[in-house]
């Protein structure tokens, strides 16, 4: 089946009892019981829920995976796939990942006892480098936020199998529709489904796919365990958001192409940042992993031109955090989504207080335009 087709038909897409074209919303707790210890399907919904199983089967289908499973928010997933290591286990991780996940293993994985190392993981020496006796994984983003680096997936993947290392890779901004990274060496897939898969901003869901069935117990033992799963309401919707991935994926990504055109062409745009820059040093990497340039992009206005008056001026475009839906969203990153992280450190990665995020929604694009061409004159005032 072509990635298109899995979209619709992947997973269980259909209801077994009735032939209802739609997974029904199994919204119960628990189930009746056969006979007295058997081994049903399904027993209580925190360990198994049918209209769950639909969403997490049809994401280790687009991922290629042995299994999928869906989580209350992509934080959820996160901490439960880093709950595969224990106190005194270390692990590399990328050195832009998204802010959340930093915040996570700095304030909570170290103090029970888990080490990191961050490291440029587009650099294979730097990522060889770091690795000690105890070191157990490697966890990065391609591309990163709010950069759009890219690292490349079969490299690290090489290195983290030479070594005996999981390579946990956070698939949010791609998407299954753009990049596979279990293709391509990885071990396991996170999402944030908040954004893309889930398409809309009306949800908050995580997902994992896993590579073997080892790993698949573990992760399944450990969702169980920890419990922090998707409810049956919102994994109908993020299924149903999944379904039309592909057409929303295809519109995202001709705006922000003609976005990125645009930008570029305007000398008040000084620096962008975007998959599809041929002149960046990582467009090789873009060419042979990923199969698009997706929907984000970054970038920098002129000095003197006010990051403040072009926000404010958007009429179209909004201000908020979060990414991936249909409508457009704009972020300026130092003082929303990255405004944790401290300055030094911030600016040393590269994310200037001049940096603007924007997600390209699948508006009509000349709207989109005339949007940001109005708000590029309110910044020059
Ligand atoms: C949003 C996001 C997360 C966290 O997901 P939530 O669903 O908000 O908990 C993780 N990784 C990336 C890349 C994200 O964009």
């Amino acid at each position: 089946m072509k990635f298109n087709t899995k979209l619709i038909h992947g997973g269980i897409s259909q209801d077994k009892a009735t032939g209802a074209v739609t997974v029904p919303i199994y919204q119960t707790s628990t189930y009746a019981q056969k006979e007295l210890a058997g081994t049903p399907e399904y027993e209580y919904s925190r360990t198994g829920n049918p209209t769950r199983k639909a969403v997490e089967d049809l994401i280790r289908d687009l991922e290629n995976g042995t299994a999928g499973f869906a989580f209350a928010s992509g934080s959820a997933a996160i901490h439960t796939v880093f709950t595969l290591f224990s106190a005194g286990d270390h692990i590399i991780v990328g050195n832009d990942v998204y802010g959340g996940t930093f915040r996570l293993i700095n304030t909570v994985l170290t103090r029970l006892g888990l080490t990191f190392t961050t490291v440029d993981t587009r650099n294979i020496t730097e990522v060889k480098e770091a690795i000690k006796e105890n070191t157990k994984a490697i966890y990065l983003e391609t591309p990163t936020n709010p950069l759009m680096r890219i690292t490349d997936i079969k490299k690290v993947s090489q290195v983290a199998k030479e070594n005996d290392l999981l390579t946990i890779v956070d698939n949010t901004f791609a998407t299954p529709y753009i990049q596979r990274p279990l293709d391509l060496g990885a071990d396991i897939v996170v999402h944030s489904a908040s954004k893309y898969l889930g398409g809309h901003s009306d949800l908050i869901a995580g997902l994992v796919v896993v590579n073997k069935p080892e790993l698949a117990s573990q992760i399944g033992y450990l969702q169980n365990a920890i419990g922090g799963i998707l409810g049956p309401q919102d994994s109908w919707l993020l299924q149903r958001g999944i379904k039309t991935l592909a057409v929303r994926m295809d519109a995202h990504q001709c705006n922000a192409a003609e976005i990125y055109q645009f930008l570029k062409e305007d000398q008040r745009v000084t620096k962008i940042y975007y998959p599809g820059d041929e002149t960046s040093a990582d467009f090789t990497v873009v060419k042979n992993q990923m199969d698009g340039f997706g929907g984000m992009l970054s970038f920098e206005l002129e000095k003197g031109l006010s990051v403040k008056h072009f926000i404010e001026s958007l009429q179209l475009i909004t201000l908020a955090e979060s990414l991936g839906s249909v409508e457009s969203l704009v972020e300026v990153p130092a003082i929303m989504t990255h405004g944790s992280i401290p300055e030094a450190i911030r600016l040393k990665n590269g994310i200037s207080n001049e940096l603007i995020r924007l997600s390209v929604g699948i508006e009509q694009a000349e709207d989109l335009l005339a949007d940001l061409k109005q708000g590029l004159d309110a910044a020059t005032k």
